[in-house]
């Protein structure tokens, strides 16, 4: 039960501002989570599999982030909570 709560707490849902704290060191920061859409992340979610991978898109347009984030990856941010 408490479980299911904090995930719900936690969840981040698409056209939240995320912290990215990844294995690519050079795109940490804040960035838009929006639903993967590679390959893998669309055939998964054709097949019913729960997919929590995450596009990340720069808030400014200036810059591609990093796609395929996993969801340990990135945290919402609190300036949107
Ligand atoms: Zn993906």
């Amino acid at each position: 039960m408490s479980d299911s709560l904090f995930r719900a707490l936690d969840m981040i849902e698409p056209g939240d501002l995320v912290l990215y704290h990844g294995s690519i060191t050079s795109h940490h920061g804040l960035w838009l989570a929006l639903p993967c859409q590679c390959r893998d992340c669309l055939l998964a979610d054709e097949l019913g599999l729960p997919v929590a991978r995450f596009a990340l898109v720069d808030p400014w347009g200036e810059r591609s982030g990093p796609c395929h984030a996993r969801r340990e990856s990135v945290t919402r941010s609190a300036a949107c909570g």
